[in-house]
């Protein structure tokens, strides 16, 4: 997917009053997972306090057919979350009989944003290596069916997941986020020329991810994401600490500091590149 002129950090955007307009720096925390289940009566307060740190736009991701539905709920009741419906790799070998067909009708049924997350985890197999391959490439084809971008979770993987996503490319359009990106600049550059957009979370503000912080540099601007992938790695000086959307603020600063942007800057342009990925804008 190609940066178009209106994708472009407008003044018109931060003003569109669904998305708030309380003062001029806003964040958009690309993949968080916000379920009930893992925030309990606390929920209010974190989209309080995500509200407070200027974070008003947010993608909550699902992991199974569970909390896809809890996250399109969520979408349906509050300004400013997408939702994204999909079962997690490390998740593949346990669905339930009609748990694929769930995922398929909420993403038909126009309530979430995004197909996903999905992907492929050769750190964690605790799915086989060939039905990880087989969910994600149904996760692919429903997202390119359906014109919905896909939510990509890649661990030790980046290089199998970018072979899959070339295939898929080669058929058809395809819009995609490599989330959670820890894999090398060259990775990143292949990434970029496949279209793809690069979400970094909070294990690049950490003092020993220079190397991650270095890659996290060479994407451009228009294709570079930030998230908190909350209630997990919270980014410094929050290490060990439960996550939360507000967090993200912290990556931002440490990354437009890397990058040598302003944090108004970097900040506007992340929005404005998660609000095109997810089509927040479309309504
Ligand atoms: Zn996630």
């Amino acid at each position: 997917m190609e940066a178009g002129p209106a994708a472009a950090a407008t003044p018109g955007i931060m003003s569109n009053a669904r998305w708030g307009t309380k003062g001029t720096m806003t964040y958009f925390d690309s993949h968080c997972h916000l379920d009930p289940m893992r925030y309990g009566d606390d929920l209010p307060g974190v989209l309080e306090r995500a509200q407070a740190a200027g974070v008003t736009g947010m993608a909550v991701i699902g992991t199974r057919a569970i909390d896809s539905e809890a996250a399109a709920s969520l979408a349906d009741r509050k300004p400013g979350i997408v939702a994204a419906a999909g079962i997690h790799p490390n998740d593949a070998a346990e669905a339930e009989p009609g748990e694929w067909d769930r995922i398929v009708g909420l993403v038909r049924s126009g309530r979430v944003a995004a197909v996903g997350e999905t992907g492929l985890d050769w750190y964690r197999t605790t799915a086989p290596p060939e039905v990880q391959r087989d969910f994600f490439d149904r996760h692919i084809r429903l997202a390119q069916e359906t014109g919905l971008p896909l939510v990509i979770h890649t661990r030790e993987s980046t290089r199998d997941c970018l072979d899959m996503l070339r295939e898929a490319v080669a058929r058809g359009p395809l819009a995609a986020i490599l989330h959670s990106f820890t894999g090398t600049a060259a990775e990143a550059a292949e990434a970029v020329d496949l279209g793809l957009f690069l979400g970094f979370a909070g294990m690049v503000t950490f003092r020993s991810a220079a190397a991650l912080r270095e890659v996290a540099v060479t994407v451009p601007l228009d294709r570079l994401l930030i998230e908190t992938d909350s209630p997990f790695l919270s980014p410094e000086p929050l290490r060990g600490k439960r996550n939360e959307p507000a967090n993200v603020i912290h990556t931002a600063a440490c990354l437009a500091l890397a990058r040598g942007e302003s944090l108004d800057v970097f900040a506007a342009a992340t929005t404005a590149n998660a609000r095109r990925i997810y089509r927040c804008d479309a309504a």
